[in-house]
């Protein structure tokens, strides 16, 4: 049994009055199109994915579309839905025992409800996702009158995927590009005369045509906490006389300094370790080794710097970050400020989304003793929408 799938996303969404075509928008990070792309690339009943895409995306598709595990083939859509469905159908049809078509406005499609549509399709020729009506149904006129109750047991909201077995949708197809247009291939389905068995939709796959849809499906996702990600990073270096004393940038009036290849500036290297943790990529050691010469005496607000164009080119960008600095001496209030600048300037943030504490370690162990200093960093990133 081989089972294709139509991911019709052709439409420009002119409902939703964004600039981009509405299955483009970004919904946890990633555009709507990727989250239906990948449901249907990740479902173990699906052989192969067909996506019908505007000709303006289709000239460079996005590297989500051409990155795949499994193929996914991609087809310019057409004017009405029903023919964006008839171009993706042509590249399919030969081997195909079952068909399911899903809108890609719909990114919340679950596994699940892929499955039992498909199930059906295989049992009954054609079948539908579809909600009951749970309100009370009624039918207007243009004046806003209430004209009829219908009963509501009688009532179901078609959703996507619809599947169908090949022969039953290419019986619909070829009488959609006579018909007017219709809103889904059921509708061409039943004209063509076959039965179509309704599966039990999911409230959850909701339909995005609507600023406030896309709202409710970031809520579903797990709203913004979905795009956030938390690093964290640890830093020790021992103090000695003859160096100076390098934190945040600041260079510290102090009798002593921290010993280390660089300018052993920890407050640097343990910020470094958090936004490169929290993008998870890497740490230090690996981007700037200490056997490479290329770091001696190296300036570690510049390796900072770096380190934040590494976390920019995979997509993030700072929230945040926080730093505990444990020193016994000396007294680092005056210079806060200061190293706080430094590292929003390194990070391209700015110092309101820095914040740099000190504390003493009350004596104890060889930080109490005035031999070392470690500092503790946290960073937070949120995935920019690309
Ligand atoms: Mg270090």
């Amino acid at each position: 049994m081989h089972v294709s799938a139509i991911i019709a996303a052709g439409g420009r969404g002119s409902r939703f009055g964004a600039g981009l075509p509405k299955q483009l928008l970004a919904l946890g990070g990633r555009p709507v199109l990727q989250h239906s792309v990948e449901a249907f690339v990740r479902s173990d009943v699906i052989h192969d994915v067909v996506v019908a895409l505007p000709p303006e995306v289709l000239a460079s598709p996005p590297s989500y579309l051409t990155s795949e595990a499994r193929p996914v083939q991609l087809v310019e859509g057409g004017e009405r839905r029903q023919d964006s469905v008839a171009h993706a159908f042509a590249r399919v049809a030969a081997r195909a025992d079952v068909i399911v078509v899903h809108d890609a406005a719909r990114p919340l499609v679950t596994a699940d409800l892929i499955r039992r549509t498909v199930d059906a399709a295989v049992r009954f020729g054609a079948a539908i996702a579809a909600l009951p009506a749970r309100d009370t149904v009624k039918r207007g006129d243009a004046a806003g009158i209430v004209r009829d109750t219908l009963p509501r047991d009688e009532i179901f909201l078609a959703q996507t995927p619809q599947a169908f077995r090949t022969a039953v949708l290419q019986a619909a197809l070829s009488l959609g590009t006579a018909a007017g247009e219709a809103t889904d291939e059921a509708m061409l389905a039943e004209r063509a005369g076959h039965q179509v068995h309704l599966v039990e939709g999911d409230p959850r796959n909701l339909k995005i045509t609507t600023p406030e849809d896309l709202a409710m499906a970031e809520s579903l996702l797990g709203g913004a906490a979905a795009a956030l990600r938390i690093g964290n990073g640890y830093d020790l270096h021992r103090l000695a006389a003859g160096r100076p004393l390098v934190l945040g940038g600041v260079t510290i009036p102090f009798d002593k300094g921290l010993q280390g290849h660089s300018d052993a500036d920890a407050v640097c290297h343990a910020v470094t370790d958090a936004v490169l943790g929290a993008a998870r990529a890497g740490d230090i050691g690996r981007h700037f080794p200490d056997t490479d010469p290329m770091w001696k005496d190296a300036n570690s607000l510049d390796l900072l710097r770096r380190a934040a164009d590494v976390v920019r080119a995979a997509g993030y960008s700072v929230v945040n970050v926080d730093v505990v600095v444990i020193a016994q001496r000396p007294k680092l209030a005056p210079y806060l400020d200061a190293m706080e600048a430094n590292l929003a300037a390194a990070l391209r943030s700015t110092a309101d989304r820095v914040s740099i504490k000190g504390k003493t370690n009350e004596g104890v162990d060889s930080i109490g003793a005035g031999e070392s200093i470690a500092v503790h960093a946290v960073a937070l990133l949120a995935r920019s929408s690309r």
